[in-house]
């Protein structure tokens, strides 16, 4: 038998912090609990049927299954484009300025190794979706968190960020609409960021994962939309939430050529790009499906109704989410957030996500994913109602 040690790397990365909600929600379910998840952040609504029929009929084709090119099809990048003019009114050369990914995990997974020497920091939002603070790790760069303050509405102070840190910054994350904490951000504050990127020469990576996920006729902007923004960075979207598409592994970047260059050489030597017949089927979905996202967004609003108004009626302090599906749940003094969640499961059956798991300014709070449906949301407020102390 072989030694096995594994890489300085792999083991610097922090522990699973929500493996510890998995293992009590194992033992739980083994105890016949009938167990309301509202941990996931994964669409329980199924993919647009003709999305389904686009794939169907794709795969069909011996053309689509050969190896896919680095930079997508022709046609993807030219969707994309479009969708992206429709939406946000801004031009992208589908050449140059728009990359297919495997979902916008692997494009925030892999941009840092473009980009990032050993010890250059990066910028990284607390709380915080887990993948920036990895990435970076992987790539042998450093953290620097920023804290998301309730009191700033969940946006990064720039101004606390020390000029020393500033300096050595390579890259930041942001995302807006944020996960975990549901937050938006303004077309100002896109411009704020963007003169702090010019003048500390960072590049910025907006992960727009949630732009159409967005409630009482509230829009989101696109980063791209504030002048000098393809000057300094990329925006990340994924077709994951937009059209319940998660398991499809499809998502883009958009935005600055060159920092574009440099993800599909990293791209390049490491995956061998998308399924064309799943390519086709985002053509589908980017072209066509713009009703069928309404009305999935309509049935998230329904659900945050329904959990908002309930849980106020219990006397609870809520943020009520203008995107996103999730709710950003402050909780009662006395608790942790990992005992809260871990009283909700065991009193009630109900799994949230502790927002420490976030990052340590997640402290304080439970994130509850929208993802199921009205009754089980109805069923998940009469328990606590009933159960909780
Ligand atoms: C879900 C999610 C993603 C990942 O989306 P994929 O395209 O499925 O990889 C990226 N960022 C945030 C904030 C997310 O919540």
């Amino acid at each position: 038998m072989v030694k096995l040690k594994q890489s300085n790397r792999l083991s610097n990365l922090p522990p699973y912090l929500f493996a510890k909600i998995d293992e009590m929600k194992r033992r739980v379910m083994e105890e016949g609990v009938d167990i309301i998840d509202l941990g996931i952040g994964d669409p329980d609504l199924p993919t647009p049927g003709h999305i389904i029929q686009r794939l169907y009929q794709a795969a069909q084709d011996p053309v689509n299954h050969r190896y896919a090119s680095y930079n997508g099809l022709a046609k993807l990048r030219e969707a994309i484009s479009k969708w992206y003019e429709r939406r946000f009114q801004v031009k992208l050369n589908p050449e140059s300025e728009v990359l297919p990914l495997i979902g916008s995990k692997e494009g925030i997974g892999h941009a840092p190794l473009a980009f990032i020497n050993e010890g250059d920091i990066v910028l990284v939002p607390d709380p915080g979706y887990p993948v920036y603070r990895a990435a970076t790790l992987l790539a042998g760069g450093e953290p620097y968190f920023m804290p998301l303050r309730r009191e700033n509405g969940f946006l990064p102070e720039l101004n606390a960020i020390s000029h020393e840190v500033a300096r050595k910054a390579k890259m930041m994350f942001l995302n807006y609409p944020n996960n975990p904490t549901t937050a938006t951000a303004s077309k100002e504050f896109f411009q704020e960021v963007v003169r702090f990127a010019q003048k500390f020469n960072i590049i910025i990576c907006h992960d727009a994962a949630y732009s159409e996920v967005t409630f009482d006729g509230y829009r989101a902007p696109s980063f791209l939309e504030v002048e000098g923004a393809k000057e300094v960075g990329i925006e990340f979207h994924s077709l994951s939430k937009t059209y319940n598409m998660t398991g499809w592994r499809i998502g883009f970047a958009v935005g600055n050529q060159e920092v574009l260059a440099a993800l599909l050489r990293v791209k390049t030597n490491l995956d061998s790009g998308i399924f064309q017949a799943i390519q086709y089927a985002g053509i589908e979905a980017l072209t066509v499906s713009v009703d069928e996202t309404r009305k999935t967004v309509k049935i998230y609003q329904e659900r945050r109704d329904t959990l908002v108004k309930s849980l106020k009626e219990l006397g609870w302090q809520l943020i009520r989410p203008k995107a996103t599906f999730y709710v950003w749940i402050p909780i009662p003094t006395g608790y942790t957030s990992m005992e809260f969640a871990s009283t909700l499961l065991q009193k009630a059956g109900i799994v949230t996500t502790p927002g420490v798991g976030f990052g340590e300014h997640g402290e304080g709070f439970i994130r509850v994913a929208l993802t199921v449906p009205e009754e089980r949301i109805k069923e998940a407020v009469e328990r606590i109602r009933t159960k909780m102390p």
